[in-house]
C-alpha cells in the first residue's frame, strides 16, 4: 500500500495530476489581502469525464484572473480546450475548438474572520469557495464547455456534404452517376428490366 501510495506522488509531480487537482486552487492567501488585491494563474488541466454528453480531446489551458472583493473574489478566466464533434452534412469527425470565458463572482462559505459558517442559502447560484478557502472550478469549467457545444457543427464552411445518391462524401473529388439518379436500391431492379427488354 506504501508502495502505491509513493508511485502516485511521482505520478503527480511528473504531471499526471487529476483534473480536480488541476483546477483547483488555494486562495486564503488572496483573501487575507485587501481589496483590490489580483492574482493571476495559469490553468493547465487534463480533460474533464464529460461522457456520455461530450469527449473532451484536449487539456484545458488558459489564464485565471482573481481580484479580491469586499465579498469574496471576482473570477475572470479564458480558458480553451476542444471537444470532439461531428460534421453535420459530411458526418466526420472534427476536432471543435471552444473558448471558455468564465466571469464570475466568487464567495467563501466561512467568515474570514470568525471561521463560523456563512449563510449560503440566502444566494444559492453564486460559485462558492470550499471551507478549506479553496476555488474549485470543475464544475464551472464542465458547465462551460457542455454549453459550447455547437447545434450543427461544420468541418469547414462549405462543406458540401454527401452525395444524396451513394452516399459518398463529395469534398474526396467529383464524381457522376449514369443516367437517372436512382436509389442505388431500385439500381439493380432496373438493370434486371434493361436485360429483359427485347433487344
Ligand atoms: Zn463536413
Ligand atoms: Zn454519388
Amino acid at each position: 500500500m506504501v508502495r502505491e501510495a509513493s508511485t502516485s506522488t511521482t505520478n503527480r509531480m511528473q504531471g499526471n495530476r487529476s483534473t480536480t487537482e488541476a483546477l483547483t486552487f488555494n486562495v486564503a492567501g488572496l483573501l487575507a489581502e485587501p481589496a483590490g488585491s489580483v492574482r493571476q494563474l495559469s490553468v493547465s488541466g487534463p480533460a474533464l469525464d464529460l461522457e456520455p454528453d461530450v469527449v473532451q480531446i484536449c487539456e484545458v489551458e488558459g489564464e485565471l484572473r482573481l481580484t479580491r472583493t469586499n465579498r469574496g473574489l471576482l473570477l475572470h478566466g479564458r480558458l480553451r480546450t476542444a471537444i470532439e464533434q461531428t460534421c453535420s452534412r459530411c458526418l466526420r469527425e472534427i476536432e471543435w475548438p471552444v473558448e471558455l470565458d468564465l466571469d464570475e463572482e466568487v464567495l467563501p462559505t466561512i467568515d474570514l474572520l470568525n471561521g463560523l459558517p456563512l449563510d449560503t442559502a440566502a444566494e444559492p447560484d453564486v460559485l462558492r469557495l470550499t471551507d478549506h478557502h479553496e476555488l474549485d472550478l470543475e464544475p464551472a469549467v464542465r458547465d462551460a464547455i457542455l454549453l459550447a457545444e455547437p447545434i450543427a457543427p461544420l468541418c469547414r464552411e462549405d462543406c458540401p456534404g454527401l452525395c444524396v445518391t451513394c452516399g459518398r462524401e463529395l469534398a474526396t473529388g467529383p464524381h457522376d452517376h449514369p443516367g437517372d439518379e436512382m436509389d442505388p436500391r431500385l439500381e439493380a431492379l432496373r438493370r434486371f428490366t434493361d436485360d429483359s427488354a427485347p433487344e
